[in-house]
Formats: structure tokens, sequence, C-alpha cells
């Protein structure tokens, strides 16, 4: 499949107007490059991604068919120390392990708009089972929501304080830059956290779905020039208005009848001349030689993978792939949140 990806490449101007989902999603192996995040959350690529091992001493990861399990070094070793921490430190058992990024990141061809770059991770809001899953029970692991019947009230049968610990444990950590829970889930903590807790609710932001998993998004690791940063969280704790008008977007409204005449909105797709131009490259390069010789293994990457980005560049001037500018207002919903499908598909 890499090699008919790679044909397909040549002429890489042909690729112009082809959805990048289309290109991004077809990969199975990360770049053989040094890894780089490269453009915004949902507007770049991964070059040299690593996998975070299926299992691991508090976590195993869900849904691998989707092959989503490539971050930076950075996410993974975060993810394993949110897992030790939570089970030793908070009553969780080790964390559920969600959608990652894509081998190479880029768009994906169902669910997120974000999730490009291997800097967001979905945590489940379930601890993992006692038992080791198998292949299939990872496949069709219940989207148990915390929430009431209403959808948007949180559950109190549902609801521990180990949950409350996961989320302010993960938002604690520096070099998270936001959490993303449900907007009932963020009123819960805006009642219940207590004392120094409370400082780490502006980086908690309320965002439809997330009421069965959590959204973890870490700033751009120090050094990682190609990387762009989303503004910091605004400093107060985001439980007034900005709560309230989150809460009335999400309460149950009567069903509209649809309107015939109404105008269908088509989401605008992302090209790969409207990624960072890094990102031509990133595809073109050549892979891995297995998903094994990538997986990220105590703060280990394999020497595989150690190639800097631009090695590759010569041989596509990426001047050439790139249009105008990167536009990213296209992303900044209102609410200053993040970008996420409106209507949760069963994929998030
Ligand atoms: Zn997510």
């Amino acid at each position: 499949m890499v090699l008919a990806v790679m044909t397909a490449l040549s002429p890489a101007m042909a690729q112009d107007g082809v959805p990048a989902k289309q290109l991004f999603g077809k990969i199975t192996l990360p770049s053989k490059q040094r890894t780089a995040p490269i453009g915004f959350y949902a507007k770049g690529c991964l070059a040299g991604g690593v996998a975070i091992p299926v299992d691991g001493p508090a976590w195993q990861v869900i849904h691998l068919s989707r092959n989503r399990r490539w971050g930076t070094p950075q996410m993974i070793a975060l993810l394993e120390r949110l897992g030790r921490e939570a089970k030793a430190e908070d009553g969780w058992n080790g964390l559920m392990v969600g959608d990652i990024s894509q081998p190479r990141g880029g768009p994906m061809l169902s669910g997120h708009a974000s999730h490009q770059i291997g800097l967001d991770a979905d945590i489940w809001l379930t601890p993992m089972p006692a038992h080791q899953m198998s292949y299939e029970e990872r496949e069709v692991v219940p989207e148990a929501s915390v929430l009431r019947g209403d959808m948007v009230h949180v559950d109190n049968r549902k609801w521990t304080k180990s949950h409350e610990r996961l989320i302010v444990r993960a938002a604690s950590y520096p070099q998270v830059e936001r959490v993303f829970v449900h907007p009932g889930i963020k009123k819960k903590l805006c009642e219940t956290l207590k004392g120094p807790d409370r400082t780490v609710l502006n980086k908690i932001r309320p965002i439809w779905g997330h009421h069965y998993h959590f959204h973890i998004r870490m700033k751009c690791p120090p050094g990682s020039s190609g990387c762009d940063d989303q503004v910091d969280p605004p400093a107060d704790s985001g439980c007034g208005k900005q709560l309230a008008d989150w809460l009335n977007l999400v309460k149950p409204r009567p069903p509209v009848k649809p309107n015939k005449n109404a105008k269908v909105v088509v989401p605008k797709q992302l090209t790969l001349s409207s990624l960072p131009n890094a990102c031509a490259i990133v595809l073109k390069a050549p892979s891995v030689t297995d998903m094994m010789t990538a997986e990220y293994h105590n703060g280990m990457q394999s020497a595989d993978s150690q190639v800097a980005v631009t090695a590759y560049a010569e041989e596509q001037p990426a001047s050439s792939l790139v249009a105008a500018s990167d536009d990213y207002s296209l992303f900044v919903p209102d609410l200053r949140s993040v970008p996420e499908p409106a209507v949760r598909p069963s994929v998030q």
C-alpha cells in the first residue's frame, strides 16, 4: 500500500485537489525521519511518529484497527506517565487509550478535525479492565457516558472521585496545553474542585462530545520549530458565562423539521497544498521497516527513525506544493474552543 501511495505521489502536483485525508489515511507506517510535529493540531502532519505499545503496565490501547496510536515521544511518554500515576494515586486501574494520530498524522478519513500532529490523545472515561483485552474486545469497547439521560449533567452514580483526579492530573502537567471535556463535566469540576486544583480549571475546556472520553492536547515540545502552538487558554476558570453558553448549546431541543430549501454546507476539505509544505515531504519519505521498529519503549526511539525531516527535501521542491499562507481561522469556531465535529460520530 505504501508503494502505491508513493507511486501516486509522482508527479506531486497531480495530488492537488485530492483531500489530504485520503493520502494520510492510507499510509500504514510512519516516515523514517526524526520526529517533528508539523503545523497546527487541525492542519498539519507528523514526521517520524512513534507508537505507544498496545499494552503497558497502566494502559491498554483500543481500536487497534484504526492504527492511530502514533504520536511524538513526548506525547507517548506523557500518556504512559499519566497511566502509571493515575493507577498508583487516583484509584484508576489504568488508561484505555483511544485515538492519538495516524502514522504520519494529517487529516483522517473519519472523525476528528484535530489529532493531526501527534500531540492530541483521547482517553476513555472508563478505566482499563483488569484483564488483557482481546483484539476484538478492544474494537467494541462501549462508549459509556458519564452523563445522565438528559445528556447535559453528570450522573453522580457514574461519576467518581477517580474521574475527577484523572482529569485534574492530566491538566496539571505543564506540558499539557488543554484538556477537553463535555460541558457537563466541566460544570461538575467547577462545582467540586477546591483549593489549588482550581488553578487547572482554565485548561479544562468544554466541547461537544467528550462525555465517554476526554481529550489531552500537549503544547508544542521545545525545539519543534515547525509546530504551531495554540494560543494559551484564558486565565480565568471558565466557570462563568462561557460554561453557561455551552450548557445552553448542549441542552436538549425539540427536533427540527428538515428544511428542504436549506443550504447544505459542505465542509471544506484540506488538500495537501493547504498543509505546511513539509507535510508533502513527510508523505513522500520512506517508511520505517515495521511497526515494532517505531514503538516507543522506555524513552528509547529506534535509530531507524533518526533522519532529519529535511533529508528528503531535495527530492521534491516543497515550494511547488505549497499554496498561500496557512489560514487557521477556518478551524477556530465560536467560544474559542477546539475544532471538532459538532455531531459526534461513533468513531470519535
Ligand atoms: Zn480527541
